[in-house]
């Protein structure tokens, strides 16, 4: 039983402190909205919200499907909220951020998969903050790619959707996603003319091979930029920590990845798919 093993001492991160934290959290709650900051337990707040920039979650805080390793509440949402864009949009201008990530839960249920609410949240940003750069991490619109055109074309520069983990893992860390399907997403939104992205979680249990053929996958269908980071158990609930990857591993990693195709590539035990994102606009 290797469950409660102890954090090693590169997972280690600063306490969220600070004027800037402050404001970022009275922005949030003032403004009723969601972060996936929060959501996910992620370890980076200090360092993020202290810089004054925080990942908004739309479409709610209740996701329809169950993916093993997030701490989103499963079940089904209420109905959407269509004041969610311009607030999200105040906020980012309220906080200054020169670069502004969004993401979703997983709306299975609405036929259109939350594009029009994803499609109003880009453009009234753009709206009332111009010079602000956008990324958006969109969900698994499962095939439906009207949708997913509705989703990317508010005029976003980058777009990512995260494919997780490799293939020989989907069934237990994200049992309604398809690998295919994740794959032909990137791949369509790359040929509609987007800078495109992808994270996986390390330390599920992969090999170094799995590792790479998801690499060739990635850089095969269009994939611009590639994200890795350890997964960290948010509660006993969640499937466990197979394995802490070293850092060094981290950084051969991202070499390989370099070799293998993808443009850049953001590697290491901190990193989260919205981890520096404002690097990856100009990639
Ligand atoms: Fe939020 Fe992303 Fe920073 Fe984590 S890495 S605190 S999710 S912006
Ligand atoms: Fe969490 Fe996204 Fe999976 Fe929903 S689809 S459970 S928000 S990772």
């Amino acid at each position: 039983e290797e469950t409660r093993r102890k954090k090693p001492n590169w997972l280690r991160v600063k306490l969220p402190v600070g004027k800037e934290y402050a404001k970022v959290r009275q922005l949030v709650d003032q403004h009723k909205l969601n972060t996936i900051c929060e959501s996910g337990n992620c370890p980076n707040m200090g360092e993020c919200w202290g810089a004054g920039t925080a990942t908004f979650m739309i479409l709610g805080n209740v996701c329809t499907r169950s993916c093993s390793f997030c701490a989103v509440a499963t079940g089904r949402p209420p109905e959407y909220d269509t004041d969610e864009p311009r607030r999200v949009a105040e906020a980012i201008k309220l906080m200054g951020v020169k670069h502004a990530v969004l993401t979703s839960v997983n709306r299975d249920e609405l036929k259109d998969r939350g594009a029009e609410i994803w499609y109003q949240t880009v453009v009234e940003t753009k709206k009332l903050s111009p010079e602000t750069t956008i990324e958006t991490l969109i969900p698994d619109v499962k095939s439906n790619w009207d949708a997913l055109y509705r989703m990317i074309e508010g005029g976003q520069e980058v777009v990512s959707h995260n494919v997780e983990t490799v293939e020989a893992l989907y069934r237990r860390v994200r049992p309604q996603a398809k690998y295919i399907r994740s794959l032909e997403q990137i791949k369509l939104t790359k040929e509609y003319g987007k800078r495109t992205k992808t994270g996986i979680m390390l330390g599920l249990g992969e090999t170094k091979e799995q590792v790479y053929k998801a690499m060739d996958d990635l850089a095969a269908h269009g994939c611009d930029i590639l994200t890795l980071g350890q997964y960290l158990q948010p509660t006993k609930m969640h499937i466990e920590v197979a394995e802490f990857i070293h850092p060094d591993l981290f950084d051969h990693y991202r070499e390989e990845g370099l070799i293998r195709g993808l443009k850049y590539v953001e590697s290491g035990p901190l990193v989260r798919s919205s981890y520096h994102a404002e690097r990856h606009v100009n990639v």
